[in-house]
């Protein structure tokens, strides 16, 4: 057995995880080029005498050989290299050198080239060599070894039950995995790269299958674990008819829908889905209701401390008049004041616990928690949501979770097979839709005066700063400048400046003072992307949008358009864009359809990222992508069903193979 802990900065911990990892690119020497007929430009590999050999020092010090094969000469370069390298190259040795060949100053060359000394029987490799992902540490050549060694020593068993894969006319795996690790110099390597050879077909189909199996394993289970029933009607009946306003139709259908489940005895794993601005919060709170009327606590964690924070004002007022304790926390609490709240909750003295991933990471306990929400869902990693439903008493809680997002069909076919999905696909009455305009930078002071108009007619505004990635200092100083800039520009305006790094309490007052129409014109780095809800603010101004994402900029948007005024969102954008960038302002502009710019943002960035997945730290898909093998999507669902009507073995063999321990993720 080898020892696989150098490689589990490559995810690599079993010998399964070893043969799945696939190259990135071949190289091809199992042919040797003439030196007259290599080009700059081109990877290749040549062979031939040294005829000369020099370290010169301009302009730095570097080994200086040049190789002859009869046909021409060319030079290899090295800008490090060892002492023992100058006498292992000396003039008369022969060699073999691959590498990216280049136009020098004197003739082609190769700088550092991957070489092999020549001596008697040299042999050329008879299959292409795998170049494998890696990181700094982790030679190619060790791992390259240890790969081919392991596929050598293994013949795996087919899982797959017999005549499946010839019904999808697949390749057997073994071939197909020695074919990708060791493919002849004819295959035809397009194929590969876009993934579309039978090969890596059928390793997209096995993951296809072991993702489908799990799933509907984990629902299995789902379905014979207890939750304890949650029957209020009454106090939730009081909670409606408290309410400001009527549910709209996809409202109530939603509801009614998580009513239902939360009934019952078997765990609610749902997810309700809802454009910005569609009113997921009261549905919520609704359920929260249902909850705590039949006697059991509710929890709802948010992503930011603004959205925590802000649920926390809306749902206090609703429900503390129908007798319910609601409490607190987040991270920033004083400890104090954290351990308070704890000793609250674990003595069922708080009814519903609203919070951030603090809920999670406090180890609070809720003794009798009934359902655990999950609003902005995709914002958590996979183990947070887990753990929320796992801060549990004598049952399993219902669980309810919340997404603007849309997750288009195939993913949400792929990756939540194990979820029942509500969607609310109705805005509440009276709203406008927003107008967005494109502006480029340049006009920066005509949108300084479309923000005094817009305040003049009694109306607030959000200026959204650059997103900064790389620094969250960067991030912070852009928004105090622009801050500082507005602030100059419209001194007769009440400025505000809103950002992640501000305390809670000066967070919670500026955003109180916005809420409450004591501030004009609030500046904000994206900390106010979920969420936060003033109806009065109609305008939108977000600078650097090209360096947005698709979602985020709707999310942004979707701040604004609450009330019944018209409002605008001013996208200010630096040209030259990417066609990238492009594309994402172009979408923003022509819709407004949450499901449709989500669409086009899974085009744009692939479902890994879309899904956060990478956000997670978990590639949960490496071989197949839902989009290219749809069909084997749709086949991998039908094969599952089969395989789990067989005998469990065969299963078990599949997903130890190809989850490895990391079937708990699926699940959520
Ligand atoms: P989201 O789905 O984005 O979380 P919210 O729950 O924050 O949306 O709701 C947006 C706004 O619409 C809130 O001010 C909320 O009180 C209001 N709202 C929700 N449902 C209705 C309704 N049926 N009629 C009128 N207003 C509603
Ligand atoms: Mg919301």
């Amino acid at each position: 057995m080898t020892d696989l802990g150098k490689f589990a900065r490559l995810g690599i911990r079993t010998e399964a995880d070893l043969l799945l990892h696939l190259p990135l690119r071949y190289e091809d020497e199992t042919r040797i080029v003439a030196i007259a007929d290599v080009a700059p430009g081109e990877t290749a590999q040549v062979a031939g005498e040294v005829r000369s050999n020099e370290i010169v020092t301009r302009p730095r010090r570097m080994l200086q050989v040049e190789l002859d094969d009869g046909s021409g000469r060319i030079g290899l370069r090295f800008l490090n290299f060892y002492g023992s390298q100058v006498a292992q190259l000396a003039v008369g040795r022969r060699l073999r050198a691959m590498g990216e060949v280049r136009g020098g100053l004197f003739g082609l060359e190769m700088v550092h080239p991957r070489y092999r000394m020549l001596g008697g029987a040299d042999r050329l490799p008879a299959t292409l060599t795998p170049v494998y992902p890696t990181v700094a540490g982790i030679g190619q050549s060790d791992l390259r070894r240890t790969i081919l060694e392991a596929l050598a020593r293994t013949d795996w068993a087919d899982t797959l039950r017999p005549g499946c894969a010839e019904r999808l006319g697949l390749p057997a795996l073994m071939p197909s995995l020695r074919l990708l690790h060791q493919p002849p110099p004819e295959t035809p390597l397009s194929a590969i790269e876009d993934r579309t050879h039978p090969a890596c077909r059928r390793l997209a189909f096995e993951e296809l299958l072991a993702q489908q199996l799990s799933l509907k394993r984990a629902r299995a289970a789902r379905a014979g674990q207890r939750a304890v029933p949650l029957p209020d009607h009454a106090q939730t009946q009081r909670l409606l008819a408290a309410l400001p306003f009527a549910l709209t139709g996809a409202q109530t259908r939603a509801w009614h829908e998580i009513s239902r489940d939360l009934a019952g005895s078997e765990p609610m794993n749902r997810l309700l889905q809802g454009d910005v601005g569609s009113g997921k919060t009261v549905v919520a709170a609704l359920a929260a209701m249902q909850a705590i009327g039949s006697g059991r606590q509710a929890a709802l964690m948010a992503p930011t401390e603004i959205l925590a924070e802000q649920h926390f004002r809306k749902l206090g007022p609703w429900l503390e008049p129908l007798g319910v304790r609601v409490a607190w926390l987040s991270g920033s609490l004083t400890a104090s004041a954290k351990k308070k709240v704890r000793a609250l909750a674990a003595a069922g003295e708080v009814d519903l616990l609203v919070g951030t991933h603090a809920l999670v990471e406090e180890s609070v306990e809720l003794p009798t928690l009934g359902l655990a929400i999950v609003d902005e869902q995709h914002r958590f990693g996979v183990a947070q949501r887990l753990a929320l439903r796992a801060t549990r008493g004598d049952a399993l809680p219902h669980q309810l979770m919340m997404s603007a997002t849309p997750i288009p069909r195939t993913l949400a076919m792929s990756y939540y097979a194990d979820l029942d999905v509500s969607v609310i696909d109705e805005l509440p009455p009276g709203r406008t839709p927003v107008i967005t305009k494109l502006v480029t930078q340049s006009r920066h002071a005509e949108v300084v005066e479309r923000v005094r108009a817009a305040v003049a007619q009694g109306r607030q505004v959000y200026w959204v700063c650059p997103l900064i990635e790389e620094s969250e200092t960067l991030d912070l100083q852009t928004a105090i400048d622009a801050f500082e800039s507005l602030s100059a520009e419209l001194a007769d305006l009440r400025v505000g400046l809103i950002h992640g790094r501000l305390p809670v309490a000066e967070k919670a007052a500026t955003m109180d003072a916005f809420v409450r129409g004591e501030i004009d014109l609030l500046v904000a780095t994206t900390v106010i992307e979920v969420g936060v809800d003033v109806p009065n603010a109609s305008l939108m101004v977000i600078e650097h949008a090209e360096r947005f994402g698709l979602s985020q900029l709707h999310q942004l948007r979707g701040r604004v358009g609450r009330g019944s005024a018209q409002s605008v969102c001013v996208l200010l954008y630096r040209p030259p864009l990417s066609a990238n960038a492009r594309e994402r302002l172009k979408t923003m502009y022509e819709t407004t359809d949450g499901f449709e710019v989500a669409r086009r943002d899974l085009l744009l960035r692939g479902p890994g990222e879309f899904l956060g997945a990478r956000q997670s730290g978990l590639a949960l898909l490496r071989f197949a992508d839902l989009e290219r093998d749809a069909d084997l999507v749709d086949e991998a669902r039908i094969e599952a069903d089969a395989m789990l009507a067989g005998p469990p073995r065969r299963v078990d063999a599949h997903l130890a193979r190809w989850l490895a321990g990391r079937e708990e993720f699926l699940k959520a």
